[in-house]
């Protein structure tokens, strides 16, 4: 049956009649009174509610008298509480937001006792009515719509202190970054001595590196948006002095706290061109969700690298050698390097081709794919034992990686 042919149904049975006779004695406002039977009639109010009640009861609804004993008038201070909340977030921008509430844990222990007083099972509590219909005003005065699946902003009306606490939630960028520069970090790099509060090592900026991919493809967003800080995903890291080339790393850039949520995306693409100046490059930048994050976080794809070694070994050799690890799993320690944040043990790895691109005169340049989580430079260095088989062993002499760069990530969309 459509809805709007059917009035509100409400069984006001023998049960119903004698806990709504008991609700009655209690004193409750017409808010807090229908709200004992709120899972009844759906489509009414709570004082819709009690009405229907007290004419069942056959008596009068009674004149207010005195602040009710359950919420104390809260259900009367709409007003106060609209006009707070939209207050709270009138310096940022939103759309969508959610609202929640804390209460006063004894306000709540009375509404369960009054219920079972009554003897009604069929009550909703005073925190759910009153989140939804904060939600309802707010709606109407704001012209932003209630989302509380996927708010851009968050309302916590803290009602034994007055006041409504705001969160702005998070916007987030994706993209794919090259880094042509072999001094910059991925991220930002907090100085290790001052951690980040500025000391004489770091010349007061709190940083051992001037700026990072974060900084670069960040401040522009961050300042176009007013948010609060930046963080950076990326789908694995590569070295400082490593290049990643190609079509580039999938990246997100994660704002805290924006104030500004209409961004224009191509405009903010050429700030970060200028602002980069030939040392990052960023393709597709676009408006993501927070699910992307997870998606960057959890791929593993393959890679490409070219590596520049030094070495004096005859390049027929170094071909053979290739042969042999083509394919085959190769035995990686955590290196030394980045034992300090990665737990030390040993993974197994497979180098899936290799490729001599050129060489002569004691240097010699491979192309090499590889499964996500090889360690590149110990694979040819050795690393002091800790990767078997490696490349200086396989060929028996020394080498040294000169460079290393990131030809391509194998994600899904490359
Ligand atoms: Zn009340
Ligand atoms: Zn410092």
């Amino acid at each position: 049956m459509p809805e709007e042919t059917a009035a509100p149904t409400f069984p006001i049975d023998a049960p119903v009649l004698e806990s709504a006779g008991k609700a009655a004695a209690l004193g409750l406002c017409p808010e807090c009174f229908g709200r004992c039977f709120g899972q009844f009639g759906h489509g009414l109010t709570n004082p819709e509610r009690a009405a229907r009640l007290w004419a069942a009861l056959d008596r009068p609804t009674p004149p207010a008298e005195g602040p009710c004993p359950l919420c104390e008038g809260l259900f009367d201070r709409w007003e106060t509480w609209v006009t707070r909340t939209v207050a709270a977030a009138a310096d940022c921008e939103w759309h969508r937001f959610s609202c929640g509430s804390r209460w006063d844990p004894e306000l709540l222990a009375r509404e369960e006792m009054i219920w079972t007083r009554v003897g009604s099972s069929w009550g909703e509590s005073a925190r759910g009515a009153f989140n939804r219909e904060l939600g309802k005003r707010v709606e109407a005065r704001s012209g932003a719509a209630g989302s509380p699946d996927d708010p851009e902003i968050v309302f916590l009306v803290d009602l034994p202190a007055g006041r409504v606490d705001v969160t702005r939630m998070p916007i987030y960028f994706g993209g794919r970054y090259r880094k042509l520069d072999r001094t910059l970090p991925q991220t930002r790099w907090p100085c290790r001595r001052c951690q980040g509060r500025g000391c004489e090592t770091c010349g007061g900026t709190g940083k051992t590196y001037p700026t990072s991919v974060e900084e670069l493809i960040g401040e522009p967003l961050l300042r176009a948006s007013g948010g609060s800080a930046t963080r950076f995903h990326g789908m694995g890291r590569e070295d400082i002095d490593a290049r990643m080339l190609g079509s580039g790393r999938p990246f997100v850039l994660e704002i805290r706290s924006p104030r500004t949520r209409s961004i224009d995306v191509a405009d903010m693409a050429l700030q970060i061109r200028d602002a980069a100046a030939g040392r990052v490059e960023v393709d597709g930048l676009r408006v993501c969700d927070a699910a992307e994050v997870l998606r960057v976080k959890e791929a593993s794809p393959t890679k490409s690298y070219r590596v520049g070694v030094v070495g004096e070994v005859p390049l027929p050799k170094v071909n053979e050698a290739l042969a042999f690890v083509a394919g085959r799993a190769i035995a990686q320690r955590t290196p030394t390097r980045v034992a300090h944040r990665r737990s030390d043990r040993v993974r197994s790895r497979r180098i899936l081709s290799a490729r001599l691109v050129e060489g002569g005169e004691g240097r010699f340049t491979l192309d090499l794919r590889a499964e996500a989580g090889t360690y590149i430079k110990e694979w040819v260095e050795g690393d002091g034992g800790r990767t078997e088989p490696n490349l200086s062993q396989l060929l028996g002499v020394p080498l040294t990686v000169e460079f290393l760069d990131v030809l391509e990530i194998h994600d899904s969309e490359k």
